[in-house]
């Protein structure tokens, strides 16, 4: 990648992990024109959506699997067998199968979440889902497109 043109505006987006969705759109400006000026800034910015992306897709695919789990075991006599099988101090401490993907179910939702406030995937793809609706939009008839509210935008 070839190097940044303003190193003061590139290092700041970089502590920002060249996320501005979150600032003014006043603010915005100035680095907006640097992403659109700074190839080595913009393939950044999309390396960096792109890892926000496949976090969410993952904690999503992960919660997924986990529910499923949990909805075959609730079927299933096998949600009783013990995975682990403690005895401590005359306590017994059981793990079933089906704690284990419970476990399993709050991990993988404790991470969507925090993937979700902590990084701008959710800004980020509602953005490429409204591009997508209003690419969508246009490709439809006139007299079809007039029954869809118009984007401001
Ligand atoms: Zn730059």
């Amino acid at each position: 990648m070839n190097m940044c043109t303003d190193q003061v505006i590139g290092d700041i987006l970089s502590s920002w992990r060249y996320d501005i969705s979150s600032i003014s759109p006043e603010m915005r400006t100035d680095y907006e024109e640097h992403l659109s000026s700074c190839a080595h800034c913009r393939g950044w910015q999309r390396i960096h959506r792109m890892v926000d992306v496949t976090l969410i897709g993952l904690t999503t695919l992960s919660t997924l699997v986990f529910l499923l789990a949990l909805a075959v075991l609730h079927r299933e006599p096998v949600r009783n067998w013990a995975l682990i099988d403690f005895h401590l101090h005359q306590v017994s401490v059981i793990l079933t199968i089906q704690a284990a993907a419970v476990v399993g179910l709050m991990v993988s939702l404790v991470a969507w979440v925090l993937v979700a406030i902590m990084t701008p995937a959710p800004v980020y793809l509602t953005g490429v889902a409204m591009a997508q609706a209003r690419v969508l939009q246009g490709r439809l008839p006139e007299e079809l497109r007039d029954r869809f509210p118009r984007n401001a935008a």
